[in-house]
């Protein structure tokens, strides 16, 4: 096992089955800290000891999508529903400049009163008050007409899971109406208009196999994504995925290694998700190849009702005080945050 470790940390890549053998290794066995050592080595030889952070903003939980896994599907009406004005945001982007973020995330569902336009404008005054920073925008599937107009105001990064790269495993986790074509056009497009892109996938999502899982790391290979975001699934009690077994999380860990050493330069983030299934995940996955957090700046009083999936961390943190727990664990395991817009290295 060693050796195909080893293999991997050296050439970026291994066969089928000796992938499938990394992922299904047994938790907390010698080998899966091997692993894991291999791959904090790799973040460190690209991104030292820096940790990068994103200051998420949650635009809205309208969306017009019926995502079987997700909380704020459009057919959940018992959910209280929000949208940040303009102004919010733009004092959501303020005050987090001054706690040292240099990336703002905007993410939302699909909510279709923000218009081109709108969202021309929201990024615009963005770059204009704060020309050191970066923009990304995570809004769901759009045309090549929006995703050039929001590049044009000024967007540099776009965050879009491309969620499983099996057609038929994509259709079990999606209403018809939604097409793993689309999405994958989605990525094509972001990708041709210059933004730097991330995509990425949940582990364990209802009906994963490991080929699916394989199909990914392929697909990822494939796209060349600058970040890839991971994290484990997590039922929602208001969806069809209610009583389905939430993601693992060593398997988690263990492919955020395996991304690291699949990916060396790539943005990893050490999601939310994580940090929600396990008191310690966000830490731990920092610990096996993770160099980036996106810590919380919704208002707080909005923040309870961005409910993706069930018992989401976080929630009550001050944004201020999030900082001040993550720069905590990151010095715990020997890391720094940094105030940086945190590129990809090339
Ligand atoms: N509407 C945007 C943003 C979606 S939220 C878009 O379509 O890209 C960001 C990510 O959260 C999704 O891509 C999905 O992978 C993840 N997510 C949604 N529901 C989840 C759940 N129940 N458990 C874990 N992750 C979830």
């Amino acid at each position: 096992m060693k050796e195909l470790i080893d293999k991997l940390y050296k050439e970026r890549n291994i066969e089928n089955n000796a992938l499938c053998q990394l992922i299904a290794l047994a938790d907390n066995s010698q080998q899966e800290l091997y692993l894991f050592e291999k791959a904090r080595q790799k973040k460190e030889e690209i991104y030292q000891d820096k940790i990068y952070i994103r200051g998420l903003i949650e635009l809205s939980n309208y969306c017009k999508n019926n995502c079987l896994y997700c909380g704020i599907r459009a057919v959940n009406t018992s959910i209280e529903r929000y949208r940040l004005s303009k102004e919010q945001i733009l004092d959501c982007t303020r005050y987090g400049y001054e706690l040292g973020f240099r990336t703002f995330v905007l993410q939302g569902g699909e909510d279709p009163a923000y218009s081109d336009q709108d969202i021309c404008d929201i990024v615009r005054q963005i770059k204009e008050e704060h020309p050191d920073c970066a923009v990304t925008l995570s809004i769901g599937e759009k045309t090549y007409e929006s995703y050039k107009a929001y590049k044009e105001a000024g967007a540099d990064r776009y965050l879009l899971r491309h969620e499983t790269a099996t057609e038929s495993h994509y259709q079990m986790l999606h209403p018809e109406k939604m097409s793993f074509k689309n999405r994958q056009r989605c990525l094509a497009d972001l990708k041709s208009l210059g933004y730097q892109v991330g995509s990425g996938f949940m582990v364990g999502s209802p009906f994963q196999t490991m080929e699916h899982i394989v199909a990914d790391l392929r697909y990822l290979q494939q796209l060349e994504p600058d970040m890839i975001g991971i994290g484990p699934f997590i039922p929602h009690h208001q969806t069809p995925f209610a009583d389905k077994k939430q993601g693992d999380l060593h398997l988690t860990l263990r492919l955020i290694a395996i991304l690291r050493l699949m990916f060396p330069n790539a943005l990893l983030p050490s999601t939310t998700a994580l940090g929600s299934i396990h008191p310690e995940g966000r830490k731990m996955g920092l610990g096996c190849g993770a160099n980036v957090v996106m810590p919380n700046l919704s208002p707080l009083d909005v923040r309870n009702l961005y409910k993706i999936y069930d018992n989401k961390a976080y929630v009550n943190a001050e944004a201020a005080e999030g900082i001040a727990i993550l720069k905590k664990e990151a010095e715990e395991i020997g890391y720094k945050v940094v105030i940086d817009r945190g590129d990809a290295k090339k």
